[in-house]
């Protein structure tokens, strides 16, 4: 239950928990449960990863913020960390997702200022999430989330997803486009993938136009797709690319990578943060990436992943209402054929957390740490609520 001394912007589930550990979370009424979220992919080690506690703990020890205004080597050893996974030059460290875009559509029209361009225009996606701040809402491809709060942000021209020739049609005529804005795999759009062969044209078209590609991994970077950062599948490297949820394992980071004439836009005065990439967050972010190497977490999210989908496509082969079920890695979606809002509740039943985006599609973001009995169990216990979710008779259209 939200209490009313919260701001009216959320619907919580109901349920909270006192600790975690693994993919295992505790309720405040003496519950286990097995969760297949991780806090919308941020909690890629876990809960209460001992390595990373102590990572935390020694640092809070030490100094937990002391400002942008000196050096700081801890943020100094992150950013080289980040680069050398990603192949790419420099980073600004924000403290979320949002703010990582901010970073991303600032370089972006500072760049076109200083080819001349007054109006620049960004290319954004139908069904993008890239967050709620003004200028990443108007970027957001989501009318809800959009609605009440006009006048948007302009300077973006959406086309539909995976449409190469959408792209060009705009190419053609105008002079004003910078940078194309895309997410490989769109979490809070349903779990939709780009096709690789769709990426790679991206890649070439913005090249070849001069435009900067920005990549936003923030949901299905940092080992959530079997690979540091789910680009690289295609075998491309963007121009700039956002970066936060799975970075901090919960303390909230973000960051904005970029490489080439991206990386040289900014010049002291163009941006900047008081908390961003501060001692205690990126000793979090540093140890987390180290961990993830340490424990091969990326092989250990492909192979949960394909054991993920392998299990529901026998347990829910046939069963009618269920559409698809897709991803990559640990970043997984059922759709169904009707609003399934209520399975959130009806998984907490047994003893499972999960979620639903766009209405009809199950999200499964797990932990990266999942072994394979933790992966047979999530469908084994969400298979049966997702039978008789369906087996309900189908109530009008509210
Ligand atoms: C969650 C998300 C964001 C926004 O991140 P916040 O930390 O909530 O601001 C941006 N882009 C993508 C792809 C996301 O999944």
């Amino acid at each position: 239950m939200l209490s009313p001394y919260m701001m009216n912007t959320y619907k919580p589930a109901p349920v909270a928990f006192t600790h975690g550990e693994g993919a295992w979370l505790y309720t405040t009424d003496g519950r286990k449960m097995l969760d297949a979220l991780a806090g919308i992919a941020v909690s890629g080690l876990g809960h209460a990863h001992p390595k990373l506690t102590k990572a935390i703990t020694e640092q809070a020890g030490k100094i937990i913020h002391t400002s942008n205004l000196v050096d700081i080597p801890e943020q100094a050893a992150l950013a080289e960390k980040l680069c050398k996974l990603a192949d790419m030059d420099n980073v600004f460290f924000g403290n979320s997702g949002a703010e990582a875009n901010e970073c991303a559509i600032k370089i972006a029209r500072l760049y076109g200022h200083h080819r001349g361009v007054t109006n620049p225009q960004i290319i954004v996606m139908e069904r993008a999430w890239h967050g709620r701040t003004l200028a990443t809402l108007a970027a957001t491809g989501s009318r809800k989330a959009q609605a009440g709060f006009e006048p948007l942000v302009t300077g973006f021209i959406r086309v539909p997803y995976n449409d190469i020739e959408a792209i060009k049609a705009i190419a053609q005529h105008n002079n004003d486009v910078v940078a194309i804005l895309a997410e490989v795999v769109q979490g809070e759009g349903g779990i939709v993938s780009a096709r690789i062969d769709y990426l790679k044209k991206l890649r070439e078209l913005c090249t070849q136009k001069e435009w900067l590609l920005m990549i936003d991994e923030v949901q299905s970077g940092i080992g959530r797709t079997g690979k540091w950062f789910a680009h690289q599948w295609a075998g491309i490297t963007p121009d700039v690319m956002p970066l936060a949820k799975g970075l901090g394992s919960g303390v909230p980071i973000g960051a904005c990578l970029a490489k080439g004439v991206a990386a040289k836009t900014f010049k002291p005065g163009n941006h900047g943060t008081t908390f961003g990439g501060g001692p205690l967050v990126s000793v979090a972010a540093l140890r987390t990436l180290e961990i993830m190497e340490e424990e091969g977490l990326l092989a250990n999210a492909a192979r949960m992943g394909e054991i993920m989908r392998d299990e529901f496509q026998r347990a829910l082969a046939g069963v009618p209402g269920v559409k698809e079920i897709r991803g990559m890695g640990l970043m997984m979606g059922i759709e169904l054929d009707r609003p399934c809002g209520d399975i959130v509740n009806m998984a907490l039943k047994a003893d499972i957390f999960t979620n639903v985006t766009q209405d009809k599609v199950i999200r499964l973001l797990p932990a990266l740490i999942i072994n394979e009995f933790e992966a047979r169990e999530i469908v084994k216990r969400l298979a049966p609520v997702i039978k008789a979710f369906l087996a309900q008779p189908q109530q009008a259209a509210a």
